[in-house]
């Protein structure tokens, strides 16, 4: 096939669309995905990166859902463990909100509605003694501890993304779907591409055409598609503050809030920072421009202030970040009790008009399953596809094994001249591939140009060239959270190398 004919183009570079474009390529079809700014930009960066069944959904009664998203877990951090983790959350037992013996409940069946075998189960705690309950006020004297994991949510996407491309599919960024068509009879999808930075335009043919623009799909559905009745979404805002660490340890906690809310405290960069968050805010403008409010700001710092000793305020937040939950439209229903699930639309006609799949709602966590099911749904019209296949496939990086510790310390001893800060850098963020980055050498000077800090030449160039970095925001605020460790010179030097 050239490199105008597809079987599926996917509009949209978030998790669930290089998720569905590396899922269809395995499956043996000829998959592009677009994406009109860089990988993982939209809501995929900016989530709170729990890979979790969602233990407040319990109180929604979406069993099937939780259930499906905590076996889902294991499979994830086995996929990639240098990006997925394992994190115990501490709850700390609040008087006034939900009754002891519910919460005990909740932790029951969520031990036991998902495949657990790596993660440890839950138990309770007395708050009084340890270093779970030292940061917290001291009225707080009991409470329980349970497992979920915590991702990389933007690096997975580009792991994704590198991965569809290594099977032979293709990945564009910075490139806009600006139109798409039924042609020849209706049987094939032609869409025009738009260059953001040149405004070039090109024409491609696709017999399938999957819509995964996430908050923006309503968007893409009325004015790309020109479909009469399109997709209605409710954008849900949340939003998190970042400050320096709050306290020791690699566990996180979950508030329960005042107004019933549940917020999430959570180690962050190496446990030099806590990522607080989030909010859930009806919003009203567009998907473009999300940020945080200063009441936002005000909230998050309340709800810790009312339950850990240290108190916080606006001035102690280091970064903030925000994004859009695209929720499926349920009328009259407050924005944190809407459906997290996800859902399709899929328009067309097997052996006759070319298919269309919407993508609706979803969770970090379920992209692999949704991927999966999402492909699935063109099958009547792309018959003879290939199996299930990503179940137990790991993302490019991703075989350097379970146990960090052991990872760092083989690398590190293979590549003595190596700051062991650095080592251990490489090797969690980029697992087995922090051997091809370091390749041959044996000195420092062998890295290539030093930009600063601890940033060599090698690194930027795989980014570069594999990881679909085109700027320096795509590296030190997606691929990596480098932004907020190194000194302004350094970013300048790597602003100045990726503009080069
Ligand atoms: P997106 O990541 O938004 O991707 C859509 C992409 O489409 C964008 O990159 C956009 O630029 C692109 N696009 C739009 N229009 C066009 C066009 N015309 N041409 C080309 N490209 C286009 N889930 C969890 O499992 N765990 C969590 O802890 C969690 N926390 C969350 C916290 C918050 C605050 C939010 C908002 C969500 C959270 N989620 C969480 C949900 C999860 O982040 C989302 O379900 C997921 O990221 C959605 O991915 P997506 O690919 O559908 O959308």
């Amino acid at each position: 096939m050239s490199e105008k004919n597809y079987d599926l183009l996917v509009i949209g570079g978030g998790i669930n669309g290089v998720g569905i474009a590396r899922d269809a390529q395995g499956r043996g079809l000829k998959s592009m995905v677009v994406e009109k700014s860089d990988l993982g930009s939209g809501t995929s960066s900016a989530s709170t990166k729990l890979i979790h069944g969602g233990l407040r959904y319990l109180e929604t009664y979406e069993f099937r859902m939780v259930a499906e998203a905590l076996s889902e877990r294991e499979v994830i951090m086995k996929s990639a463990p240098h990006l997925v983790w394992p994190l115990r959350l501490v709850i700390p037992h609040a008087p006034g909100t939900r009754p002891f013996w519910m919460v005990r409940l909740g932790l029951y069946l969520y031990d036991f509605l998902g495949t657990r075998k790596l993660l440890p189960g839950s138990k309770g705690l007395d708050l009084r003694q340890g270093a779970k309950g030292a940061p917290l006020k001291d009225h707080y004297t009991r409470g329980f501890e349970y497992s979920d994991c915590w991702a990389q949510d933007a690096k997975l996407v580009a792991l994704n993304a590198m991965d569809l491309v290594q099977r032979g599919g293709r990945v564009r960024t910075r490139t806009r779907v600006v139109d798409a068509k039924r042609v020849e009879n209706e049987t094939l999808w032609c869409v025009t591409l738009e260059d953001t930075t040149s405004g070039q335009r090109e024409q491609v043919l696709a017999k399938a055409l999957v819509n995964a623009a996430g908050p923006w799909a309503d968007f893409v559905d009325s004015q790309v598609v020109g479909n009469n009745k399109p997709t209605k979404l409710r954008l849900v805002r949340g939003s998190h503050i970042i400050t320096r660490k709050l306290y020791e340890g690699d566990h996180a906690y979950l508030l329960q809030n005042d107004d019933g809310r549940v917020i999430f405290v959570i180690p962050y960069e190496d446990g030099k920072f806590s990522l607080i968050g989030t909010t859930d805010v009806e919003h009203e403008g567009q998907a473009d421009k999300v940020e945080i409010s200063s009441a936002e700001i005000d909230y998050l710092c309340a709800a810790v202030n009312g339950q850990f000793n240290q108190q916080i305020s606006p001035a102690d937040v280091v970064w903030t970040y925000a994004g859009v939950r695209p929720l499926v439209e349920e009328d009259g229903k407050d924005a944190s009790k809407v459906s997290r699930d996800y859902d399709f639309n899929v328009e067309g006609a097997p052996g006759g008009q070319a298919p269309l799949v919407t993508v609706l709602g979803g969770k970090l966590t379920a992209y692999r399953e949704l991927s999966q099911d999402g492909v699935d749904k063109l099958e009547p019209f792309l018959p003879g596809m290939g199996p299930h296949w990503t179940r137990d496939a790991v993302l490019p990086g991703g075989d350097i094994g379970l146990d960090m510790t052991a990872a760092k310390q083989v690398f590190a001893d293979k590549y003595s001249f190596l700051p062991r800060e650095l080592g251990d850098r490489l090797v969690q963020s980029y697992g087995s591939l922090a051997y091809d980055i370091v390749g041959k050498a044996t000195t420092l000077a062998d890295l290539g140009l030093h930009l600063g800090d601890q940033i060599y030449e090698v690194e930027l160039s795989h980014l570069k060239e594999r990881e679909f970095v085109r700027e320096a925001d795509d590296m030190l605020w997606r691929r990596s959270k480098l932004g907020l460790h190194l000194s302004e010179a350094t970013i300048n030097a790597i602003q100045a190398w990726f503009r080069g």
